[in-house]
């Protein structure tokens, strides 16, 4: 597990699990006795850690993780913890000095491991990560994290960094002091880590007690004003659904008031305190085992060979076409976006250079790799340089005429085994198949908007959709980095149908006289990342308002009680107010830099009533029942194959409530019984819409 190598008199260990190095109870045990014997070996003065895999170490093994927040019990869940603490402290003060030598990502543990190191030494690829990233899975930093990282570059930028769980590159982790120094290419890293030891260097860090780091520093530090802002912004952000954050807080205040080893106590603590919540057990399931699992391809029909796509073409260079080719470019498909004016080609271009642009800036990419990935794009309005695209994604207008005139325009160029997908976010796909004549081998990839950074990928099954069609467009899914979800056809699919019905609850709230403004805060409070009425807006309400009346026409009936076809006249037809991409909606956009605002005209066509507090919790609740009942109706249906599917597809694509695991974890998360008797209540109260089938 560890390998041990010599060079003169310095120790190299290499982290080589057969797999992906993780900490676990045998990983940590090896590493502690492999740590013994070069600390007790006279002949060694100094030691190299690093790793023969890919990856540096990639922290906790999440699955030990999951089987003690499973367990739930504070005592196993710290002692487990206490052993890694242990395990780093010995390394950290066995008098030798250590160089953590990062040839591949460090996250969570493994970042751990190198901030007990005296130096740490990167190489400067993009694709390495390095940070703090357990807060992001409902869970704390429980190897030193929490008290080395605010001790070691400040405790701003600390709490930022941990609160926030975020992964930098190794240019910005150097700019920022997570490490001290980065190497071109692999193979200058260990010379570059025996010549940091060959200085004869301090075997120390400075917040250890016995030497060079007064403690009475980090007493004033931790009476700093940075708190109380911090408390502050973590209250504002997160209204107390995220325990762990709070512990993680409390953990850093704490710690940094008492001597460095009863500070790691601390830690350990809450981290057993965090593991023990069933926020933590609700994230952990869906965002790490059930996304591991779709990242898997179970819906992947068996005994198939991997897809043969090698040209992929983009119809459409719009606000979707355009992000999606920048991904498909970057996954290193040859990559064709088709757009019927130059104009439109220009402004799809300049996006995908103002993205590369910006992770060059940042330092996750390459000038090299930038260049790549543009060889990889090409812009056209001529058809013909499609010709033998393997997969073509239509992103044209959601206009069921114009869909249909791209499928018989660009069908005579697809290569024999081509296929053809359409990225609607709410027409049927067996509906658009067939107006292709082309059916077996269509499909639906629905992206999110940005596609560049939204990591789901909805597909969706048409009637006639074949297996083959299926197994290319996940081996499509895995190649490009998104987590597929599989789904049957119907009207919105499953992501637009539930989280419609968010945005839904919003309007009708605003034609019943809420504040506009408590809607939006109602709507954070009860955990979704935006209001309902900023969501609408982001979506377009003339996008919402033709796709009813689209509905309206393919049933023929009449949908007059929706509340969008309520609002919709008032705003697409008479006010122009559409959305953001207008410029205006229910908010305002300020072109000068200000933020967005709700229109103060709101309240004169919406009577405003007096809201009794009592009821906040009635109106939070409709947020988030009325979009579980409905993922229950779509399951019901057969649309979602898998429960499991709909609460990863729930956070991923929409941000439903993290913190509960996502739209039918919700139920487990609440209590079965206490759901089920809140349910009625609301059908009682408020309608149908809400009864659980
Ligand atoms: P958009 O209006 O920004 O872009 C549409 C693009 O299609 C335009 O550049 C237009 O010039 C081009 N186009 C129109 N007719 C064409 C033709 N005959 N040949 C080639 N190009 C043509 O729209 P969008 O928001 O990118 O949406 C595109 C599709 O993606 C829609 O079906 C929509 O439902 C779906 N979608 C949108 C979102 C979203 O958040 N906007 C999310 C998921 C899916």
């Amino acid at each position: 597990m560890i390998e041990r190598l010599r060079e003169g008199p310095y120790a190299i260990l290499r982290w080589a699990m057969p797999k992906v190095n993780v900490l676990n109870a045998e990983s940590v045990a090896a590493f502690r006795e492999a740590i013994e014997s070069v600390l007790q070996d006279p002949t060694i003065e100094g030691i190299v850690i690093t790793s023969r895999n890919r990856e540096f170490l990639a922290g906790a093994d999440l699955e030990t993780v999951q089987a003690l927040v499973e367990a739930g019990d504070p005592q196993t869940i710290y002692a487990s913890s206490w052993a890694v603490q242990e395990t780093f402290l010995r390394l950290e003060r066995g008098g030798k000095p250590v160089v953590a030598a990062l040839n591949g990502s460090a996250l969570g543990g493994g970042y751990e491991l190198a901030l007990a190191c005296h130096h740490r030494i990167a190489v400067a690829d993009p694709a390495i990560e390095l940070g703090l990233p357990e807060t992001t899975l409902g869970l704390m930093p429980g190897g030193g994290g929490t008290q080395r990282l605010p001790r070691k570059i400040g405790l701003t930028a600390a709490l930022e960094l941990i609160l926030e769980g975020r992964r930098l590159r190794p240019q910005e982790a150097l700019q920022k002091g997570l490490i001290e120094a980065t190497v071109e290419t692999p193979e200058a890293l260990i010379e570059a880590a025996l010549r940091w030891l060959s200085q004869k260097p301090l075997a120390t860090n400075p917040w250890i007690k016995d030497s060079a780091g007064p403690e009475a520093l980090f007493k004033n530090l931790a009476h700093s004003p940075v708190f109380s802002a911090a408390i502050a912004r973590l209250r504002e952000k997160t209204y107390g659904h995220y325990p762990g954050l709070e512990y993680c807080l409390r953990a850093i205040y704490e710690g940094l008031h008492v001597p460095f080893e009863e500070a790691l106590r601390i830690e350990s603590r809450y981290f057993a305190k965090t593991l023990a919540t069933r926020t933590a057990r609700a994230m952990v399931k869906t965002l790490f085992l059930e996304r591991q699992r779709l990242l898997n391809l179970p819906h992947r029909p068996k005994g198939i060979p991997p897809a043969s796509i090698q040209k992929v073409a983009i119809l459409g260079g719009g606000m979707m076409g355009r992000a999606i080719a920048y991904v498909c470019a970057q996954a290193g498909y040859d990559t064709w976006v088709k757009d019927t004016t130059e104009a439109a080609l220009t402004q799809a271009q300049a996006f995908s250079e103002n993205l590369l642009e910006r992770a060059q800036k940042r330092g996750y990419l390459t000038p090299a790799r930038a260049q790549t990935l543009r060889q990889h794009l090409h812009f056209t309005i001529d058809y013909a340089d499609l010709a033998g695209a393997d997969l073509v994604i239509e992103a044209v207008f959601e206009d069921r005429a114009v869909k249909s005139q791209v499928y018989r325009e660009v069908l005579p160029y697809l290569s024999p085994k081509g296929i053809l997908a359409s990225n609607t976010s709410t027409l049927p796909i067996t509906s658009l198949a067939e107006a292709a004549g082309y059916e077996e081998r269509f499909i639906g990839l629905h992206f999110f908007s940005p596609a560049e950074r939204m990591p789901l990928l909805e597909v969706i099954l048409g009637q006639k959709t074949g297996e083959e069609t299926l197994a290319w467009a996940l081996d499509f899914a895995q190649r490009i980095g998104k987590v597929p979800i599989v789904v049957r056809d119907s009207r919105g699919f499953f992501t637009s149908r539930v989280f419609g019905m968010y945005v839904r609850e919003g309007l009708r709230m605003l034609l019943e006289g809420i504040p506009p403004a408590l809607i939006e805060n109602l709507g954070r409070q009860a955990g979704m990342p935006v209001g309902p009425l900023a969501l609408a807006d982001e979506v377009s309400i003339s996008l919402m308002y033709s796709i009813l009346r689209q509905t309206e026409r393919d049933l023929g009936v009449s949908l007059s009680e929706d509340p969008v076809a309520k609002v919709g006249p008032l705003f697409v037809e008479q006010l122009g107010r559409v959305g953001r991409k207008a410029g205006g909606g229910f908010y305002e956009y300020p072109t000068d830099g200000r933020k967005k605002y709700l229109w103060p005209r709101l309240h004169e066509l919406f009577l405003p009533r007096s809201v009794n507090p009592a009821e906040y919790a009635d109106l939070m609740d409709r947020f988030l029942y009325v979009q579980t009942a409905e993922a229950l109706r779509t399951y019901a249906e057969g649309v979602l194959l898998d429960k499991r599917d709909g609460d990863v597809g729930s956070i991923l694509g929409w941000g439903f409530a993290p913190f509960t695991g996502g739209v039918f974890h919700f139920i487990e998360w609440v209590g079965e019984s206490t759901f089920h008797a809140r349910a009625a209540q609301l059908v009682q109260r408020y309608g149908d819409r809400f009864s659980i089938v």
